[in-house]
């Protein structure tokens, strides 16, 4: 706590008069334009990371940055993602729902694990909120990876994407660099695309093309960023060189 005292003294002396400058400007009406979903890992700082501001976007973050499948949204156990969305996407006018996952995810570790250990067993469950959280929520994409494994990593996986009739077909890590669980992650991120895409209180606004939805990927041991390309249909780095070619895609899938 000491630290996090230091801290709001520093912020106190620097930011803080100009923060509150901001938030007059958004005259306490912010109008988010992206709801992002990401991993809590102490590592992950979106705000700084996008160079976002006061009003710019909602961000949530989990373990894993998961977005439960609308299936398994009943009245009295809901958890705060679909809740985010609806906020987001309904009750606000955010046109862009981005998803973002990192490697060196511990969530994603703990996933692989699971995938040897019995993870069905509801005991095992409820001795770990964790195990019970991943055990829900992630199997499907663990699922997906299994497809990659049988495939020799060489076939493309399939997604849904914002409607049934549109699909994503992505090539995970085609030049073999990544590890095991990171290549788990990117399957991971992709996955939630779908998920989200899952809820009936957005299908009207999917369908017409009006709320749209990617995938990031942060890159802890280089700090490069990428983009999931529909085009390329993999992640590219977004860098300098490409920036512009993919503010091009993105205008171009998603006007
Ligand atoms: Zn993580």
């Amino acid at each position: 706590m000491d630290r996090i005292f230091r801290g709001i003294m520093k912020y106190r002396r620097t930011n803080r008069v100009k923060m509150v400058e901001q938030f007059i400007q958004v005259k306490n009406r912010p109008e988010p334009k992206a709801l992002f979903f990401t991993c809590m890992d102490s590592r992950m700082l979106p705000a700084r990371f996008t160079d976002s501001n006061v009003g710019d976007m909602f961000i949530v973050r989990n373990a894993g940055n998961l977005v439960p499948h609308s299936r398994h949204f009943q009245d009295e156990y809901t958890s705060c993602e679909p809740a985010a969305l609806e906020l987001g996407c309904v009750h606000n006018d955010v046109r862009h729902v981005i998803v973002c996952g990192h490697s060196d995810c511990k969530a994603m570790n703990l996933l692989h694990l699971l995938r040897e250990t019995e993870y069905s067993n509801i005991a095992n469950r409820r001795m770990s909120p964790l195990r019970s959280w991943l055990c829900s929520h992630a199997m499907s994409s663990l699922e997906k990876y299994q497809q990659l494994e049988v495939a020799g990593f060489h076939a493309p996986l399939i997604f849904q994407a914002e409607t049934p009739l549109r699909r994503i077909s992505a090539y995970i890590d085609p030049d073999d660099k990544l590890s095991v669980t990171d290549k788990l992650s990117q399957v991971n991120t992709l996955q939630q695309i779908q998920n989200i895409a899952s809820y009936d209180f957005l299908k009207k606004r999917l369908e017409a093309y009006d709320l749209h939805i990617h995938a990031l990927w942060f890159d802890i041991y280089t700090g490069e960023i990428h983009y999931f390309s529909r085009q390329n249909k993999q992640f590219v780095e977004i860098n300098e060189k490409n920036v512009n070619r993919l503010v091009e895609e993105v205008s171009k899938y998603y006007c």
